[in-house]
């Protein structure tokens, strides 16, 4: 009892910060440092070999998916090409994917621990602790561009793609005041070229909302998307927002959404911020698979 309410508690500190939907850009990490320590989920996504081999096995996915599309995805040929961002109208139960036409291929990534890890924002986060601060995080994209590292995978995955005569696009939540930064930090990484409103769409680009459907939209209108990389559900669609935790588990897993991934859909881990934090005691074990331990004490 004393456990959940512990638990419970600490995942309010977790939402106090932030915005549990697809609009979240950053949020405070769950787990409070061991003094002088890192928190557990910052040292699996930056300091471990595991997560490291997520990301190399998730990028080497999207590349074997887009060369084996490539080969048989003609143009300018009479046979139908589907992109893989949602139709206006489509929803989570009735997933309906934008037609291409002829148009060239893309592929579509979020920046913020997909593409680049922001390695200088969160040292001083696991240093200082605290709640989530939009203004450090503003002074971050400012100055961090040096700070930043490539995603593993994520440089060969770029490389391969545009070898393939697929254009990467950028769909991030950074400000549209710092495109000139984050387009520096893509570079620094070895990521780029970024270029603002042709390759690099930002926050409140398109539509002046947060959420990414606007951008993905106007993107889809120009290109056939091939492939979208992301560490949040946001980063694929914007329905998933609003929904609780189990809902978005539910459906993330359900038979037609849950068939995108690894075909079209790649995610990365991010287990430090965002919005695949902040599920109760409750809603992360279902009553019916709680144990107690039989030697405990009464
Ligand atoms: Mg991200």
């Amino acid at each position: 009892m004393i456990r959940s309410a512990l638990l419970l508690a600490a995942a309010g500190v977790a939402l106090s910060g932030c915005i549990v939907d697809t609009h979240v850009v950053q949020a405070p990490p769950v787990q409070a440092a061991p003094a002088g320590g890192v928190p557990a989920g910052m040292q699996y996504l930056y300091g471990s070999g595991e997560a490291a081999a997520l990301s190399a096995q998730a990028y080497a996915a999207l590349v074997d998916h887009v060369r084996a599309r490539m080969a048989k995805d003609d143009p300018r040929g009479s046979g139908p090409r589907t992109s893989v961002v949602l139709a206006p109208g489509a929803t989570l139960a009735s997933p309906r994917f934008q037609s291409c036409g002829d148009k060239p291929a893309a592929a579509v990534f979020d920046v913020d621990e997909t593409l680049l890890l922001n390695l200088g924002y969160e040292s001083y986060d696991a240093e200082h602790g605290g709640a989530y601060d939009a203004a450090r995080w503003d002074r971050w994209e400012k100055t961090g561009a040096m700070k930043v590292a490539a995603v593993p995978g994520a440089l060969d995955a770029v490389r391969a793609l545009r070898a393939m005569g697929v254009t990467v696009i950028f769909n991030t939540n950074r400000a549209a005041a710092n495109a000139e930064q984050t387009e520096a930090a893509l570079t620094f990484a070895g990521l780029g070229p970024a270029r603002h409103g042709e390759t690099l769409f930002l926050k409140g680009d398109v539509d002046g909302k947060s959420g990414k459907d606007g951008r993905r939209d106007a993107i889809a209108q120009r290109w056939c998307v091939v492939a979208m990389g992301g560490d949040q559900l946001g980063d694929f669609t914007d329905l998933f927002a609003g929904l609780i935790p189990p809902e978005r588990r539910m459906a993330a897993a359900s038979p037609v959404i849950g068939s995108m991934w690894g075909r079209g859909w790649f995610v990365l881990p991010n287990p430090v911020y965002g919005t695949g934090l902040g599920s109760t005691y409750d809603q992360t074990f279902p009553s019916a698979t709680r144990w107690t331990d039989p030697q405990e004490k009464h």
